[in-house]
C-alpha cells in the first residue's frame, strides 16, 4: 500500500499556495475577522459559534486578560478594569475626551516628554494605552483566524472609520503591530462595505453607506468610476448609536419603576448595567417582534416586569432616527448631490436592523436600501476580499481603492493662521506642494508646523507635527523659495518634506503624531511582551525541573529505606551527598542547576537501581523453575 503523504502543519501541499490573509473590522462595540475561502468571503467564528467578538478587554486579578463575551459579562462588577469602546480613545489625548463624567476609567496623562499628551488608563495590570488594549482584541482575532485556518497569516486588512485622522490611523497600525499582525492596508469602513456588496464590479454610480453601530453614526458617499472607488464625502455623529436607543428604553423603564413605587432611590452601577443590558435585549427583540417583556430583579429586591410594544419603542426613539438624517444631509450637500442621484444605499452596523431606521433611510433616498448581507458583518467581509487581493490570491488583481482625507491638512503661517495644502475629501493617495518664503532678512531656518482641521486658526486645529528646515542661505526677506510637499499614502498616513529650491536644502518628516506612541515606546512594549514570554518559559522550566527532581528524590529515599543494605558505605555516602546537593538546589530558582543535579543523582544511583532489579528478580524467582514462569 502506498504511504499517505502528510504536509507540514500550516503548509499547503499544493504548489500554488493560497496565502492566508484576513479582514478585520475593529469596531467600537464589536469586532470581527473574515477570510476568503473557496472564493467566498466568510466571517470566522470562535469555538462557541460566535462571529461577533465584543470589543471589551478585562484585566483579571490573576494577571490574565479576558477579551470578548467573558470580559463583557464582568463589566458591571469590575468596571474600572473592564475597558469597553476603547476605539474612542485611539490616537486621542486626554483633552480630546471632552465628557469624561460617565466613563468609569482612571485616565492618566503620559509623563515622559515623548508622550506628554498620551492618554493612558490605570488598570490593576498597570497603565495601559488604548493601543495596547486594542492589541488584545486583535490578538484574540488573530488566534481565532490561525486556529480555524490552520496556519500563520501573511497579513490583514484592518478597517477604520473614514473620518479617522492621522493619529487614529497610526494608533490602529501600532496596535496591529503589537498584536503581531502584518497590516496589508488600512481600509475605510464604508469602502469595505461597498466591496462586500461587489459594487466595485457594478456599473458606475454613486452610493451611500449608512453605518449606525453601537455608539457611532457614520455616513459616507462613494463614487465609482472606471473601477475606481472615490469617497466623495463623509459625515456622522460620534455620540449616536444603538446604545442611545438602549438608553431611551432604560429611561422608560425607570419611569415605570418610579410610577409603581412611592420611595424610589437612585440605582447603583450594577442595577444600571443590568437594566441597560435588558434594554438592549428588548430593542433587538423588537426588530422582529411586536412586543418585548423586560423582567428582572433589582438589588433592593424590587421586581421589574414591564412590556414595551414596537410602536411605543418607535415613539420613544423617533428623534434619534431623525438625528441621523442631519449628518446625512450634510454629506449630501458636501458632495453636491440630491437623493435622486444616488444609485444605491448600503446599510451597515447592527443598529440598522431596526425597522424604523430602514424606513427613514428609504423615505429620504426614495429607494429600498441594500440589506441582503448582515449589516454587522459587511465591513469585515469586504476587508477580507481586499486582503485576499492584496495577498496576491487573486489573478485579476485590479482592485484599486481610493479613499479621501477626512480633514484638511495644512501648515501654520504668520499670525497663527492655517494655510491648507490638502483640502478635506481629497482622493488618496495624494501629493500636493506649495511654495512659501522667509519673513525676515537673512532668515536661515524655518519652523514648519503641520496641522489638521477645518478651522482657520492654529489654536482650533489639531497639531500633527513640527520640524525645522535649516541651512537656508541668508537672503532678503521674501527671496527664498521654500517648497513644502504633503504626501498622503493609501493608508491615509502623511509625510511632509520641505526644500529650499535655490539652494536645494531639504528636510523631511513622516508625521508621527505628537500624542501617539513613539517608536521607542512601541519597541519597549514589544520587548516587554517578548520578555514576558521568556520569563513565562523560564518559570515553566523551573516548575518542570522541580517536579522531576522531587519525584526522583521520593523514589530514591524509598529505595534506600527498602534496599539500603545492597550498598556499601562509600556508595551510600556518595548517594546521600548527591541527594543533599539536589535538595539544597531546590530552594534556589535555577532550573538548569536542578536539572543537572537530578541527572547526577540518576547517574550515581544507576548501579544501585540495577542491583535492586536483580535482587527483586531473584526474590520473585526463588523456589520456582523456569517452566512455571509465564513469560
Ligand atoms: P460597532 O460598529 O459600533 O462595533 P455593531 O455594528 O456591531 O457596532 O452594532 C452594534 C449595535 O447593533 C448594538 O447597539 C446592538 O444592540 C445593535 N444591534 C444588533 N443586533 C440588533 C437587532 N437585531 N436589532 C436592533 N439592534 C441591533
Ligand atoms: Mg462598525
Amino acid at each position: 500500500m502506498a504511504l499517505l503523504q502528510i504536509s507540514e502543519p500550516g503548509q499547503s501541499a499544493a504548489p500554488h499556495q493560497h496565502k492566508l490573509a484576513v479582514g478585520i473590522d475593529l469596531g467600537t462595540t464589536n469586532s470581527l475577522v473574515a477570510t476568503v475561502r473557496s472564493g467566498m468571503s466568510t466571517v470566522l467564528q470562535d469555538e462557541y459559534g460566535h462571529a461577533l467578538l465584543p470589543s471589551v478587554v478585562r484585566y483579571l486579578p490573576n494577571g490574565e486578560i479576558a477579551v470578548g463575551h467573558e470580559a463583557q459579562a464582568q463589566q458591571s462588577s469590575d468596571p474600572v478594569n473592564t475597558i469597553v469602546s476603547v476605539k474612542r480613545f485611539m490616537g486621542r489625548s486626554l483633552n480630546d475626551i471632552a465628557d469624561r463624567a460617565h466613563i468609569p476609567y482612571r485616565f492618566v496623562e503620559g509623563t515622559d516628554a515623548q508622550s506628554a499628551r498620551l492618554l493612558l488608563i490605570q488598570t490593576r495590570a498597570g497603565l495601559k494605552s488604548p493601543v495596547e488594549i486594542s492589541a488584545e482584541i486583535l490578538k484574540t482575532l488573530k488566534a481565532r483566524a490561525e486556529k480555524s485556518l490552520g496556519g500563520e497569516l501573511v497579513g490583514a486588512v484592518i478597517t477604520v472609520p473614514a473620518y479617522f485622522d492621522d493619529a487614529q490611523r497610526q494608533a490602529t497600525k501600532d496596535a496591529a503591530r503589537l498584536a503581531g499582525l502584518n497590516v496589508l492596508r488600512l481600509l475605510n469602513e464604508p469602502t469595505a462595505a461597498a466591496v462586500a456588496y461587489g459594487l466595485d464590479n457594478a456599473a458606475e454610480g454613486t452610493y451611500v453607506i449608512y453605518d449606525l453601530g453601537g455608539g457611532t453614526f457614520d455616513v459616507s458617499i462613494l463614487k465609482l468610476t472606471k473601477g475606481v472607488f472615490e469617497v466623495l464625502a463623509t459625515n456622522g455623529d460620534s455620540a449616536l448609536g444603538g446604545d442611545d436607543f438602549d438608553h431611551r428604553i432604560y429611561c422608560w423603564v425607570l419611569d415605570k419603576i418610579r410610577e409603581n413605587s412611592s420611595n424610589f432611590t437612585p440605582l447603583g452601577e450594577q442595577d444600571t448595567r443590568l437594566l441597560l443590558t435588558k434594554a438592549r435585549q428588548a430593542k433587538e427583540w423588537l426588530t422582529d417582534n411586536f412586543e418585548a417583556q423586560i423582567v428582572c430583579r433589582l438589588s433592593n429586591g424590587t421586581l421589574v416586569d414591564v412590556t414595551l410594544t414596537a410602536p411605543q419603542f418607535v415613539e420613544l426613539t423617533q428623534h434619534l432616527v431623525a438625528k441621523t438624517l442631519s449628518p446625512t444631509r450634510k454629506a449630501m450637500r458636501d458632495a453636491n448631490l440630491t437623493p435622486g442621484e444616488i444609485k444605491g444605499v448600503v446599510l451597515v452596523g447592527g443598529a440598522t436592523r431596526m425597522p424604523h431606521i430602514r424606513h427613514a433611510v428609504q423615505e429620504y433616498f426614495k429607494q429600498e436600501p441594500l440589506t441582503n448581507l448582515d449589516p454587522d458583518k459587511v465591513v469585515a467581509l469586504g476587508a477580507a476580499i481586499q486582503a485576499n487581493a492584496l495577498a496576491g490570491n487573486r489573478s485579476d488583481d485590479d482592485l484599486l481603492l481610493l479613499d479621501v482625507t477626512p480633514l484638511s491638512l495644512g501648515l501654520e503661517t504668520m499670525g497663527g493662521l492655517v494655510e491648507k495644502i490638502i483640502p478635506r475629501n481629497s482622493t488618496l493617495p495624494i501629493a500636493r506642494a506649495q511654495e512659501f518664503t522667509t519673513f525676515k532678512d537673512g532668515q536661515t531656518a524655518m519652523s514648519i508646523h503641520v496641522l489638521q482641521g477645518e478651522r482657520e486658526l492654529v489654536s482650533d486645529c489639531r497639531s500633527l507635527a513640527r520640524f525645522e528646515l535649516r541651512g537656508i542661505p541668508p537672503m532678503a526677506a521674501g527671496a527664498a523659495r521654500i517648497r513644502v510637499t504633503f504626501t498622503v499614502d493609501a493608508d491615509g498616513l502623511l509625510s511632509v518634506s520641505a526644500r529650499e529650491t535655490t539652494s536645494n536644502v531639504q528636510a523631511n518628516i513622516v508625521v508621527k503624531p505628537s500624542y501617539g506612541l513613539s517608536e521607542e515606546q512601541i519597541l519597549a512594549m514589544l520587548q516587554s511582551s517578548f520578555s514576558a514570554a521568556e520569563s513565562d518559559k523560564q518559570a515553566r522550566a523551573l516548575a518542570e525541573a522541580k517536579v522531576e527532581a522531587e519525584s526522583l528524590l521520593t523514589a530514591i529515599n524509598a529505595a534506600l529505606e527498602r534496599d539500603g543494605d545492597l550498598l556499601n558505605s562509600i556508595e551510600r555516602q556518595e548517594i546521600v551527598s548527591q541527594i543533599n546537593a539536589l535538595q539544597g538546589l531546590l530552594q534556589a530558582g535555577n532550573s538548569h542547576a536542578i536539572h543537572q543535579a537530578t541527572e547526577a543523582l540518576n547517574t550515581v544511583t544507576e548501579s544501585f537501581a540495577a542491583r535492586r532489579m536483580d535482587a527483586s528478580v531473584s526474590r520473585a524467582l526463588a523456589g520456582k523453575n523456569l517452566d512455571s514462569l509465564e513469560l
